[in-house]
């Protein structure tokens, strides 16, 4: 109570900006990871890693716009492209220069991305995949893992939601070698596809077991089911994706989020049989619209980062960064003797108040709430820009200094809470 009193005397303007949108917005609220109470900060700029808010408050960005903040903010080259844009028009009704190359781009990177198309959003991309693999099988159901998360109505926390409706889906636990076999087996006959993030972003930033992935990948080819990965966070663990850090390829793969550059963004791919079905010259064609698919503003910042930005060496060097962080906060918990963990991989990670092995989100289902919301207010309070759900990314401007002072920081929450955490 006495960190929130604190919240709330620190941050007036965001509280009445929230109060205001509430009258339009449910719950003031038009992101669900965004919210958190008593309020969520209003943001009004970025530069580098680090975010301002409404009432004058500078913060270190380690939510890093749940990983689509890879380049930081108003990175000079995608800004000096997105004027670029701007100053020529932006909604001319046709290919322009920047798809091909983008497209080729991402093709010449991930080793399982014959072809690819692009979309929107990370949803959509995954929506998309889901209906490619059920035409292309002419199966209906889907295996998916409890706890995943593939985007707006693809959330499956607690067994599922409502909105999944339009999809039958089965749910697997994650890592869960023998019961998915089981699973597959099982329903072989039905099954279009099975989705899942190899290493899981929303779900708690826990990576799957290697040899978990290769028995998925061999009962899929076994039964013709598609193995579809969903790196729309995962693909910046590694410069080949993470499918090509685990050397294991997937029939389709989804993008998002830091690919645009920063602008929306969403992306399918894989098998070139299978997305040869969506070439608009060849019989039977699967048809696939959507106005702003190739829209200007993430086709050119999308290719000026992807390409110019997003060095292989820039990369290792912002995921060894999370590394050190990872198990800077992991040796903080333990010389505390804190029942607390933090998993990931790389420049992604997550906080979780349980002291038991976190293999699955079912580990972690029964964590008390209480503790990371007091985390992410008392974090919020020294600065450090962080999520409601304990979860941590980096970005490419980030340095040492800020994973020192990050770690500084925790060891003062840590030891302020000593006596009840
Ligand atoms: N898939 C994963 C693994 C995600 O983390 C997200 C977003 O957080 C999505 C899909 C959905 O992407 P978008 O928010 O762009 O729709």
């Amino acid at each position: 109570a006495e960190t929130r009193a604190k919240y709330q005397r620190a941050n007036a303007q965001s509280a009445e900006r929230h109060e205001g949108a509430k009258r339009a917005l449910p719950g003031g609220n038009t992101r669900a990871v965004m919210f958190y109470e008593p309020f969520p900060l209003t943001l009004t700029g970025g530069r580098g890693c680090t975010v301002s808010d409404l009432d004058g408050h500078t913060y270190v960005d380690f939510v890093s716009e749940y990983t689509a903040g890879l380049y930081g903010h108003s990175n000079a080259k995608i800004a000096a492209m997105i004027k670029q844009v701007a100053d020529s028009g932006w909604v001319l009704g046709g290919p322009n220069p920047y798809e091909g190359r983008l497209a080729q781009a991402v093709v010449d990177r991930y080793p399982a991305i014959e072809r690819v198309r692009f979309c929107n959003s990370g949803t959509e991309a995954n929506l998309m995949a889901l209906s490619t693999a059920r035409a292309v099988t002419g199966r209906a159901k889907i295996l998916a893992f409890e706890g995943g998360y593939h985007g707006g109505i693809l959330t499956f926390a607690h067994g599922g939601s409502p909105l999944n409706a339009p999809y039958p889906f089965i749910f697997g636990h994650y890592n869960d070698i023998a019961g998915v076999t089981a699973l597959i087996r099982e329903h072989a006959g039905e099954l279009a596809a099975v989705i899942l993030e190899p290493m899981m972003g929303g779900g708690g930033c826990i990576a799957a077991k290697p040899d978990f992935l290769a028995a998925l990948r061999a009962e899929t080819a076994k039964a013709g089911i598609l193995l579809i990965f969903d790196e729309v966070m995962a693909s910046r663990l590694s410069y080949r994706g993470y499918h090509g850090k685990v050397g294991i390829k997937p029939d389709l793969v989804t993008l998002g989020k830091y690919i645009g550059g920063g602008c929306s963004f969403g992306a399918f791919g894989g098998r070139a049989d299978i997305l040869d079905r969506f070439d608009p010259a060849s019989p039977n064609a699967f048809g696939h619209g959507g106005t702003f698919n190739n829209n200007i503003f993430s086709m050119a910042a999308g290719f000026t980062g992807f390409t110019e930005v997003l060095t292989e060496e820039a990369l290792d060097r912002m995921n060894g960064l999370g590394d050190d962080l990872r198990n800077g906060m992991n040796a903080l918990l333990g010389t505390r003797n804190v029942a607390a963990q933090v998993t990931g991989v790389g420049s992604i990670m997550n906080l979780h108040f349980v002291g038991h092995p976190v293999r699955s989100p079912d580990d972690v289902e029964h964590a008390d709430p209480r503790w990371l919301h007091l985390w992410q207010l008392e974090m919020l309070l020294r600065g450090q820009y962080v999520t409601p759900r304990g979860m941590i990314a980096l970005s490419l401007p980030m340095t040492r200094a800020e994973i020192v002072a990050f770690l500084d920081v925790f060891a003062d929450f840590l030891d302020g809470y000593r006596s009840i955490l």
